[in-house]
């Protein structure tokens, strides 16, 4: 803590108290070591790929380009780590994004036509299984309130998430309900599951329950810290339920228009 002292004049200017400024500096503390620990992850998440794809490049250079299955691995390899580093720079420039504040347009939008979008998009990488599951079915939804872009990348990750960590027979289903003025929107998987003691920080920048195992699914680290951010900003609240080799639920609220469907103004 620290202390700021001055003393309090009458008119005359008899000394007739003293005035204490106190500052916490905890708070300011814990915000520039967060703020440290970004950039040093950042620099490694970086780096990590890179070093690996020019170690390769210059083993094949040296000749090992000659012996073919050398060669194929390591171009696999190398195809993978460049699409890692990309999604990296990807949510990175997402992150800058939503930290600048610029203004993001919100308006009345059909949040259920999303939820076919996603369909779309998930059940052909789903294959056999997971099965993937709308509920209700999508044109029963109000209109919500928001940016539909940011709200898509929401469900985005939440489902990248589901379908990583649900090995094959699972279930991930995608449904919603109102709850007040808000609609709550829920991903839920049967997947892995995550221990009770990182539910608290799995929102975290790069927090990641095993380090070894999401790298090999080929994930960032970012992609919840993304989904709570956008969420807060259009007033809502992330929460999250899960036990360990049962499933998750992740799920946000969002506003619901208050435009009724087919009545503008
Ligand atoms: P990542 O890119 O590593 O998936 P996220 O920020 O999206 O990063 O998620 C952080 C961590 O939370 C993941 O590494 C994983 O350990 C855990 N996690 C997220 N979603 C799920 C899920 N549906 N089932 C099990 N674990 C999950």
């Amino acid at each position: 803590i620290q202390a700021l002292l001055a003393p309090l004049k009458d008119e005359t200017g008899r000394v007739v108290g003293t005035i204490a400024v106190l500052h916490d500096l905890t708070q300011i503390r814990r915000l520039e070591r967060v703020r440290q620990d970004f950039v040093a992850n950042v620099s490694h998440e970086l780096r990590t790929p890179i070093t690996s794809v020019k170690a390769m490049a210059e083993t094949l250079l040296n000749g090992a380009w000659k012996d073919n299955a050398i060669l194929l691995r390591y171009l696999r390899a190398i195809d993978q780590e460049s699409d890692r580093l990309s999604n990296l720079i990807n949510d990175l420039l997402a992150l800058a994004k939503l930290d600048s504040k610029v203004e993001v347009q919100r308006e009345p939008f059909d949040i259920g036509e999303l939820f076919y979008e996603m369909k779309e998009r998930f059940e052909p990488v789903s294959g056999e299984t997971p099965y993937f599951e709308l509920n209700p079915p999508a044109p029963e939804l109000p209109l919500v309130f928001g940016n539909r872009n940011q709200i898509k990348q929401v469900l985005i990750n939440l489902l990248d998430n589901a379908f990583k960590y649900t090995p094959a027979g699972g279930q991930v289903r995608l449904s919603a309900w109102p709850e007040g003025e808000m609609l709550r929107v829920a991903v839920a998987d049967t997947g892995v599951g995550i221990p009770r003691q990182d539910l608290d920080r799995i929102f975290e920048r790069f927090y990641r329950v095993d380090k070894a195992r999401s790298r090999e699914i080929g994930g960032t680290g970012l992609g919840l810290s993304i989904v709570k951010h956008i969420v807060e900003a259009h007033g809502g609240k992330v929460a999250v339920e899960s036990d360990i080799n049962q499933g998750s639920v992740f799920s946000f609220t969002i506003p619901i228009s208050k435009e009724a469907a087919g009545n503008p103004g």
